[in-house]
């Protein structure tokens, strides 16, 4: 039997949901929603929702692991087995470990760590529900977590995926899309530098699709980052007022 690819985008480019290539899902973020962590972000991003619980800096108990000159940080991101249609198997996968990696090396590039020598910074990432760029999502979380918990960091990251369905270059790819599209680049920037600390890619793009998917990625990363602040501003200042320009996203106190 012959398969018929699903189609993804209609004749008036318009996607499944009814966005344009450029529209990201609808994004809420709330900062600071546990009271049992040092600093916590929860964020619902298409179907996706994830917690997120920053503890630390602590001493790092396991001698070894330690570095004399800073703190290292460790990401665990997690999958809830109810987190997807097909029950996930319980525990740390391959998948989960890649991303757990992954995740901790943007984070560690943008921590201000060298004045936590010898501590460890834990980022517990939980998703709830998963509906495709979850790794984005959770790391958008959790640099908000990281400036709840009152760590220092260089900007806030801001991440989001772009990537290429039914032939066409596309901003944040949704559960279908991600399955039987093309390609998938996500990517974490440090809005207010421009620095890069994600890029990946599965699938295939030109250099031309590609320069066209990262700079829709990264103009999605400047809308995103306004939502972090946002929401950093609801708990630490009055509602609607932003922190200033000037002022180190992650050095917001309450
Ligand atoms: N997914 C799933 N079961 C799994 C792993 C992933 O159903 O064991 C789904 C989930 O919705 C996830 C999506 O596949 O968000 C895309 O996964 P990918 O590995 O591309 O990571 P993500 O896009 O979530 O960062």
């Amino acid at each position: 039997m012959k398969l018929v690819k699903e189609k993804l985008i209609d004749g008036d480019g318009k996607r499944r949901d009814g966005r344009t290539f450029d529209m990201l899902r609808p994004i809420k973020i709330d900062a600071g929603p546990l009271k049992n962590a040092d600093g916590s972000a929860y964020i619902e991003w298409g179907n996706n929702k994830i917690m997120v619980g920053v503890y630390g800096p602590r001493e790092l108990q396991q001698k070894h692991l330690q570095e004399p000159d800073r703190a290292i940080v460790q990401v665990q991101y997690t999958m809830a087995s109810f987190s997807v249609e097909d029950r996930k198997k319980p525990g740390q996968g391959r998948r989960e470990n890649e991303i757990s990696k992954i995740l901790s090396e943007a984070l560690e590039g943008v921590i201000i760590s060298d004045q936590y020598p010898r501590t460890a910074i834990n980022v517990f990432i939980e998703v709830l529900e998963a509906g495709a760029g979850t790794r984005c999502a959770g790391l958008t979380a959790a640099s908000v977590a990281l400036a709840d918990a009152g760590i220092p960091m260089r900007g806030l990251v801001a991440s989001c995926a772009a990537g290429k369905i039914d032939g066409q270059v596309v901003l944040d790819l949704d559960k279908l899309e991600d399955n039987i599209g093309d390609a998938d680049l996500p990517v974490g920037i440090i809005p207010t530098t421009g620095e890069i600390v994600l890029l990946q890619m599965d699938g295939h793009l030109s250099d031309l699709e590609f320069e066209k998917a990262f700079g829709l990625a990264r103009d999605a990363c400047m809308k995103i980052h306004e939502l972090q602040r946002e929401a950093l501003s609801r708990k630490y200042f009055n509602e609607g007022e932003s922190p200033k320009e000037d002022e180190p996203d992650g050095e917001v106190t309450s």
